[in-house]
């Protein structure tokens, strides 16, 4: 194990994404070693005994910790200011378990409504089974949050920017309002990504990824990660329920994930610079009725991203007409970008929310949210944007 001279906490972002909580085994090699072990070996059982007791601090079980997967934690904490970090399996397991690990039977979440398929899932079914009241309001409008959290509430859970729509939710406001109803405040910051928004500094109390999306960023694996500065959350609550009902990341998705994180600013960068290059061309688009993208002067919070975002996200909703036809014949027209579901990857992906993530929703529910049956999600990759921008020119073309 090396010890560094200068603290990681004042390098640069980029710095930490290339060399944050790197540990060196004894072999001393370059890239981060892969632990593919489940178990450890102990040299007595007096050590074993020691550990149990919590008197020695060393690995024990990979559904507790392991070197590979306690690496990524590290690095993804201190890229994101936070004290705790925990991995987990998939982005999905860390949403549940940071809302499931502190809520009991007669509590209340209140969540923006614009969410992911199985975070609204979650709130409005899952949550509600255990006996937990789930509010849904209009993210952004304030006077729904004044409204929702006048009563004692114990979480509050949003997406900023949401899915699919790339609505903006303001964090510090929604925070104040939230502390004062007594609620921990939990974002999932999945599209805006670690690069583009701090959540923690804003106010929020847990930040939650699926590392999936951009932290892998090339369509590798799944993971998620928990993250957080408050300690009776991270030690009295998250880490007693992650322990025994074991989400635990997979060491070698962890590792994935760390060599993504190699490369995490320079993609978000580039991928975000196409993302706003080919929502500006949208927008020339005859017949295109709406494009959404919270760097374009024309979204409806663009004065609010500005101040919490440090650009647009990588990630593009546009309308064309016709309804659910129109945007079919869209999809079959690309001929570089692939349709799928997934996003944040390094080749450019095309879907339609309302017949895959958006599907099990009802048709008022859709409408609620702003997802109209002509609504398309395109995750911007790394390819050249030119080619981008043909691929979608001959594939509105192609819908006359
Ligand atoms: C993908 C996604 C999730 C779920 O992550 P998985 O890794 O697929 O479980 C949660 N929230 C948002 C915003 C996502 O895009």
């Amino acid at each position: 194990m090396t010890t560094k001279k200068n603290d990681p906490q004042n390098w640069r972002p980029a710095t930490q994404l290339v060399r944050g909580g790197t540990e060196r085994s004894r072999f001393d090699e370059t890239s981060e070693a892969l632990f593919m072990t489940s178990g450890y070996v102990y040299a007595s059982p007096e050590e074993a005994e020691q550990a149990f007791k919590g008197e020695k601090e060393r690995f024990v079980y990979s559904r507790y910790a392991n070197p590979t997967v306690a690496m990524l934690e590290k690095r993804l904490a201190l890229l994101e200011g936070a004290t705790y970090c925990n991995a987990t399996a998939s982005g999905m397991s860390a949403v549940f378990a940071a809302l499931a690990c502190q809520l009991n039977s007669g509590d209340r979440v209140v969540a923006s409504r614009a969410l992911f398929g199985s975070c609204h899932y979650i709130i409005t079914e899952l949550l509600p089974s255990f006996g937990i009241e789930g509010v849904l309001v209009d993210g952004t409008d304030l006077d729904q949050w004044d409204e929702a959290l006048s009563k004692p509430t114990n979480a509050v859970f949003l997406e900023t920017p949401s899915n699919p729509t790339l609505e903006i939710i303001d964090i510090k406001a929604v925070a104040e309002r939230a502390h004062k109803a007594g609620a921990c405040v939990v974002i999932d910051n999945v599209f805006a990504t670690p690069v583009l928004q701090k959540p923690l500094q804003l106010g929020a109390d847990v930040v939650v990824y699926s590392s999936t999306k951009h932290i892998d960023g090339q369509g590798r694996s799944m993971g998620g990660a928990i993250l957080s500065n408050d300690q009776e959350f991270a030690e009295e609550k998250l880490k007693p329920f992650l322990r025994n009902t074991g989400p635990s990341a997979s060491p070698f998705n962890a590792w994935l994930q760390l060599k993504g994180l190699e490369t995490l600013d320079l993609r978000v960068g580039k991928m975000t610079a196409n993302a706003l290059e080919v929502a500006r061309f949208l927008e020339t688009q005859e017949g295109i009725h709406k494009v959404f993208y919270p760097g374009l002067e024309s979204h409806p919070q663009f004065a609010l991203a500005k101040t919490q975002m440090d650009s647009g996200s990588t990630i593009v909703a546009f309308e064309v007409p016709g309804g659910r036809d129109g945007a079919f014949k869209m999809l079959n027209g690309v001929d570089i970008i692939d349709i799928s579901n997934n996003l944040g990857d390094s080749k450019s992906l095309i879907t339609h929310p309302a017949t895959t993530t958006h599907q099990r929703l009802s048709v008022e529910e859709r409408a609620l949210m702003g997802i109209d049956d002509g609504l398309i999600r395109l995750s911007v990759g790394l390819e050249d944007v030119e080619d981008l921008k043909e691929d979608l020119e001959r594939a509105l073309k192609g819908m006359h």
